[in-house]
């Protein structure tokens, strides 16, 4: 949350940059893992959606584990000093090096998503004389009514390992003798915020638990993967996921078997209210019935909106005009470059100071270069 007391510092900045509220991110960790040891619920954050390092450091007080998905993210939490034993790496395309990188870390466990996969792995393990634990990552078909691009669970989708594969899978995994099968792994989508998917998922699971089961194998870890939302539209009013709702829905639809541990692996849900891009208002031009919003931001600091039709709410900072309606846009070489149209807005000029808020995730580890723009830098609350 950006309060007005950090406007005063905002102007004395070269624009544009991301803040984080470190005081926002510690209250969501607090209420995040007070509900997990309720349940003696485990989990591990998903480093894609924020990879700053201070914000890791954070994250990992709390007790926290990593989920990684590239040999980078993993050697970049063992760095921050996440323990090896909670460090978990998940991914369609793991290369040898990253194989690698991640057996040489002594990490936890590989989430696996394809035969030929766990056949390199084992292979890897067995040149380098280690034996390694590997999770299936499942497919289970279920639709997490969110946007197309972050649907991950249905079968048309190239993540995890179909049902109908299980046999040849478990024939794999019973010659390969460098790996051990501990656990079962879920993703189904991101930003997923009708809770009945997380029920439904609850019941698959439940389903799947149960082939292994008949053929006595006990799976010792279900790990239920992220992708709870959070509200773009009144980030002040919940800047705090509904975390009791969420796991009280698992813990009342999920079949847990004695020994098991659960597991999850959060994101957004962590670390997108917390921040924020902030901008300067560079231009406002009429354009045909409708004025134009030009920030010195972009679709280079910020791309959900383009690359997903997302929406993030956007405050001026700075104004206390009549409200007004504007198309808000970046300096980008791309009609794709725009944060919004026909956004209300007190009423805006050159020199104005926005904020884009619920940006904490997925925002600035997906900058980009294009148009050759620096990578905005990042400040945080305590030391601005
Ligand atoms: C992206 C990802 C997550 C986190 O998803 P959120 O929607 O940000 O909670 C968790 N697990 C895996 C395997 C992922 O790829």
């Amino acid at each position: 949350m950006v309060q007005n007391k950090e406007t005063e510092r905002f102007k004395t900045l070269e624009t544009p940059f991301y803040y984080y509220d470190m005081e926002l991110l510690r209250e969501t960790l607090k209420r995040y893992t007070d509900e997990l040891k309720k349940y003696n619920y485990h989990a591990h954050y998903a480093l894609k959606a924020n990879a700053n390092v201070r914000v890791l450091s954070l994250i990992k007080d709390f007790g926290l584990g990593a989920d990684c998905v590239s040999g980078n993210e993993v050697s970049l939490a063992l760095k921050t000093g996440f323990s090896p034993d909670k460090v978990v790496y998940a991914g369609v395309g793991k290369s040898d090096k990253e194989i690698k990188t991640a057996l040489e870390g002594g990490i936890f466990c590989f989430n696996c998503e394809s035969v030929p996969e766990i056949e390199v792995i084992n292979s890897i393990a067995e040149s380098m004389g280690k034996k390694v634990g590997i999770a299936l990552r499942i497919n289970p078909d279920i639709d997490a009514h969110t946007h197309k691009y972050i649907s991950t669970g249905r079968s048309q989708d190239k993540f995890g390992i179909s049902p109908w594969m299980f046999d040849e899978v478990l024939a794999t995994i019973k010659k390969s003798s460098n790996i051990n099968l501990i656990g079962l792994h879920f993703h189904v989508g991101s930003q997923i915020t009708d809770l009945n998917v997380f029920s439904m998922l609850c019941k698959r699971v439940n389903e799947l638990q149960k082939w292994f089961i008949e053929r006595g194998i006990f799976i010792e870890n279900i790990n239920l993967g992220g992708g709870l939302g959070i509200d773009y539209v009144n980030p002040d009013e919940n800047p705090i996921s509904d975390f009791k709702n969420y796991f009280s829905i698992i813990n009342s639809n999920l079949i847990v078997y004695p020994g098991q541990k659960i597991h999850f692996e959060p994101g957004r849900t962590i670390v997108a209210q917390c921040g924020s891009l902030i901008s300067r208002v560079l231009y406002v031009k009429m354009g045909k019935g409708k004025k134009f919003a030009i920030l010195d931001a972009g679709m280079n600091d910020l791309i959900r909106p383009a690359l997903y039709q997302a929406s993030h709410r956007i405050d001026n900072l700075t104004s206390k005009g009549r409200i007004m309606r504007y198309d808000v846009v970046g300096p980008i070489c791309e009609s794709s470059d725009r944060f919004g149209k026909n956004l209300l807005l007190p009423q805006t000029k050159r020199g104005d100071l926005v904020a884009i808020r619920s940006a904490g995730a997925y925002g600035q580890v997906m900058a980009m270069r294009y148009n050759q723009k620096d990578i905005a830098p990042e400040y945080f609350s305590e030391n601005i």
